[in-house]
C-alpha cells in the first residue's frame, strides 16, 4: 500500500543534529509528511528541553544528548512518553548506528564524525548535512557508504542541485561543475571595512537562515571553498573541473557545462526543505512546503566571479583541496577554532584566513598532512590541529583588529 504522501512506502528515519537548523527544516518536513515515516533517533549536543519535544512530536523511538549531564534533563522531560532517554557521544554514534532507511546526518563541525560515519554504515540512505565529515575524510566516508551498500544523498542545496541535474550520470562526463554562492553580507564590502565586521553583521546572511557556524563560513566564503571539496568528493570529479560563481539571489544552486555547450542549472527558493525534502523522498518527490519560486518577481538573476584577495579564506580551501592528504582536515580544524574564537569576540574578522593559513604552513611543515589511513587518523589529526591553532590564536588574534 502506497504511504501517505504519496511514497510508494513508508520509511525510517533518524536524524542527528535534531535542534539545529538543519534539523528544523527535517523535523518541518517529517511532521508534514507523518504517516510516510517512522522516525527511530532523534539527537542533540545538550538542549534537553528542546530535544525531547521534538521527539514526542515525531514519536521518535530514542532520544540521544551528547552531553551527558543533560541526561537528567532528557530524562524528565521524556517521562511518560515510552522513548528511550540516552547520552554521551557513544550514545549519539550508537543511536547513529542503527538501521534506518534514511539518516539525515546534521550535526555541525568535526564532532559530528563519528556519527556520520556510524550512520554510513548502518542508513541505506545517507542524507549528509556534516559536510565537515566529507571535507576531512571524503574518501574514507565513500568507502564507507560503498562497503555498507548504501548511497549518500547530498543535502547541501548546491550540492543537491548538481546530484538532480546529473540525475545518476557519472560526474566525470561533465566539462565544469559550478557552485553558486550568494557572496555573503560582505560581496561589496571594502577590505578596511571588513577588518571591523563585528559578530552581528556577519551572522546577518542576505539570503539564507542558517545555524551560526555555517553562517560565518558563509561571509568568510569558506563555506563554499568547504564545498567544492565536498562536491570534490560526491561527485568524484578533479578540482579543475570545479568552480564558483558568485550569484547574490541564491536562485540558481548549482550548474552543469557539458562538452556540447549545454548548460543545466537547478533553481529553486532558498529554502532548506527543498534539498532535504528531494533527500527524504529521493527518488520520488513530496512537497517541501516551500514558496513556490515565480522568477517573474525575482526578475533579475546577476552572476560575478568571486574575489579570492578579499575572500582568501575560499583560496586556501581551494589550495587544501588540491593538496589533498590531511590539508582539508587541518583547515577545517583551524576554521573550527577560528570561527568560534571569532564568535567569542577573541579574534577580527580577518583573522580568519590568517589562522587557517598559518595552521596549514605549520602543520605542513610538521609532516602532519599526509593522507590520515583510517578515521581514527583522521580524529587524531583534527585534535592536534585544533591545539596548534588555539596555540597560534592570540599571535593572530593581535594583528587582526
Ligand atoms: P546548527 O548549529 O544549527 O545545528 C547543529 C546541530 O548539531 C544541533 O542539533 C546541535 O545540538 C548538534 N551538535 C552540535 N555540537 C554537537 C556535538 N558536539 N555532539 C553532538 N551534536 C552536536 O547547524 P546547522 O546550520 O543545522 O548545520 C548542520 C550541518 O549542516 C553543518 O555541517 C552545516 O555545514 C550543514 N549545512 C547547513 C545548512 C543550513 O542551512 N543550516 C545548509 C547546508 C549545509
Ligand atoms: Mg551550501
Amino acid at each position: 500500500m502506497a504511504a501517505p504522501s504519496g511514497l510508494a512506502q513508508a520509511r525510517s528515519v533518524s536524524l542527528l543534529g535534531a535542534t539545529g537548523s538543519i534539523g528544523a527544516s527535517t523535523v518541518d518536513l517529517l511532521l508534514r509528511h507523518a504517516g510516510a515515516y517512522s522516525v527511530e533517533a532523534v539527537t542533540a549536543h545538550r538542549r534537553a528541553d528542546e530535544l525531547a519535544a521534538i521527539a514526542r512530536k515525531l514519536k521518535a523511538k530514542v532520544a540521544v544528548v551528547a552531553d551527558a549531564t543533560a541526561y537528567g534533563a532528557l530524562k524528565a522531560a521524556l517521562s511518560g512518553s515510552g522513548i528511550e532517554a540516552a547520552a554521551g557521544d557513544e550514545a549519539v554514534v550508537e543511536a547513529a548506528a542503527r538501521p534506518v532507511d534514511i539518516c539525515v546526518a546534521a550535526i555541525v563541525g568535526s564532532a559530528g564524525l563519528k556519527a556520520t560515519f556510524a550512520a554510513a554504515g548502518a542508513a541505506k540512505a545517507l542524507a549528509l548535512a556534516n559536510k565537515e565529515s566529507l571535507v576531512c575524510s571524503g574518501e574514507l566516508l565513500n568507502q564507507a557508504v560503498r562497503a555498507s551498500g548504501g548511497i549518500m544523498l547530498p543535502t547541501d542545496s548546491e550540492h543537491n542541485a548538481i546530484f538532480q541535474i546529473l540525475n545518476g550520470l557519472d560526474a566525470r562526463h561533465a566539462e565544469e561543475i559550478i557552485l553558486t554562492a550568494s557572496g555573503g553580507p560582505f560581496r561589496a564590502t571594502s577590505p578596511a571595512q571588513m577588518r571591523l565586521v563585528k559578530p552581528q553583521d556577519a551572522l546577518k546572511h542576505p539570503t539564507w537562515t542558517m545555524g551560526a557556524k555555517i553562517t560565518i563560513d558563509s561571509a568568510t566564503l569558506v563555506n563554499k571553498g568547504l564545498e567544492l571539496i565536498e562536491a570534490h568528493h560526491l561527485f568524484g570529479v578533479a578540482p579543475d573541473k570545479l568552480s564558483v560563481l558568485v550569484h547574490p539571489q541564491s536562485i540558481i544552486h548549482g550548474l552543469v557545462r557539458f562538452a556540447d555547450g549545454s548548460v543545466l542549472a537547478h533553481l529553486g527558493p532558498a529554502d532548506m526543505r527543498v534539498p532535504i525534502a528531494s533527500c527524504l523522498a529521493w527518488p520520488q518527490r513530496i512537497d517541501s512546503g516551500a514558496r513556490r519560486l515565480d522568477l517573474s518577481e525575482v526578475a533579475t538573476l546577476t552572476f560575478e566571479a568571486p574575489d579570492l584577495q578579499r575572500f582568501a579564506g575560499l583560496k586556501l580551501t581551494q589550495d587544501a583541496m588540491i593538496a589533498g592528504g590531511g590539508a582539508p582536515c587541518v583547515l577545517n580544524a583551524a576554521n573550527e577554532i577560528a570561527v568560534e574564537a571569532f564568535l567569542e569576540g577573541r579574534l577580527g574578522f580577518m583573522g580568519i584566513p590568517d589562522l587557517i593559513a598559518e595552521t596549514l604552513d605549520l602543520c605542513t611543515g610538521r609532516g602532519m598532512t599526509a593522507p590520515p589511513a583510517d578515521v581514527h587518523a583522521v580524529l587524531t589529526l583534527d585534535v592536534e590541529a585544533r591545539r596548534l591553532a588555539a596555540q597560534l590564536l592570540p599571535h593572530i588574534a593581535a594583528r587582526s583588529w
